[in-house]
């Protein structure tokens, strides 16, 4: 048997309880984005996080996306924001959505630790699927035409993003207030054990994103654990001043890469 110890650096479930209560939403639901590392080591890791998220909050939701069931074909509609015929070695690779395919690693582990989740529930969309615990109302209203549409009913029902150790840059909804304000969306195609799937509604790039936050601050709690940042930000508010900042200059919240592709197709001439 492994030695049972506790390092007094760590940072205890009690602790992420009492600092995650701190933010007053025991009777909101939330969606969850979280970098555990900014937190240093945690007693029971990602199930430890995991369970004090659901002690602190109404209902929680994360995204667990999987991109390696993208196709990208050699042809395809213009301004899309890819180099069509670019990935075909990835082509091969790509793998079948099903509802036990783990959630990109790219989102950090606590996404497939909720997934894995006994009480757990997941959406089916084969690149945007969502998982939640206490949110089947909310994971319902997915479709594969509006991806992003369960972001809104989350908004209505009074929702809060939560970055834990993380900033705009993964903050999901963001993506839905582009929608709202009419920005482009592409069409993307994903490998299903049936056929592939023509996925319309999906995203661009959200490394610009972090410029909505001087305009978020009043709709933003705060709290610090062990090393973590952790900000909670109103839903319907964020979305509110995304729509804006958009309506106000049409290439709000975009990056400066000039290689980037869908920002390219958002600034199209
Ligand atoms: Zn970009």
């Amino acid at each position: 048997m492994a030695a049972s110890y506790s390092d007094p650096a760590s940072v205890s479930g009690q602790r992420l309880k009492t600092g995650l209560t701190k933010l007053g939403l025991t009777k909101n639901f939330v969606i969850a984005h979280a970098s555990l590392k900014a937190f240093g080591p945690i007693e029971g890791g990602a199930e430890t996080m995991l369970n004090a998220l659901l002690a602190s909050s109404r209902g929680i939701l994360m995204p667990t996306f999987t991109y390696k069931t993208m196709l990208n074909p050699e042809v395809g509609p213009p301004r899309n924001g890819i180099i069509y015929g670019s990935e075909s070695d990835l082509n091969k690779m790509a793998e079948a959505f099903h509802a036990d395919l783990p959630a990109d690693l790219m989102m950090g582990v606590l996404p497939e630790v909720l997934r894995r989740h006994p009480k757990a529930k997941r959406t089916s969309h084969p690149i945007q699927s969502f998982a939640g615990i206490r949110a089947e109302g909310i994971l319902n209203t997915q479709t594969i035409h509006n991806p992003l549409g369960l972001i809104g009913t989350l908004a209505d029902s009074d929702g809060w993003v939560l970055l834990l150790g993380v900033d705009h840059r993964v903050n999901t909804s963001i993506h839905y207030g582009e929608k709202l304000a009419g920005r482009i969306q592409f069409v993307r195609w994903a490998l299903t054990r049936e056929r592939v799937v023509e996925c319309s509604g999906f995203p661009g790039d959200s490394e610009g994103f972090n410029s909505v936050a001087p305009d978020v601050e009043k709709y933003t709690r705060r709290v610090e654990i062990g090393g973590a940042l952790v900000q909670a930000v109103h839903l319907k508010s964020l979305l509110k001043v995304v729509v804006q900042k958009i309506n106000e200059d049409p290439f709000a919240l975009l990056c400066e890469r000039q290689d980037c592709e869908r920002c390219t197709a958002v600034r199209w001439p």
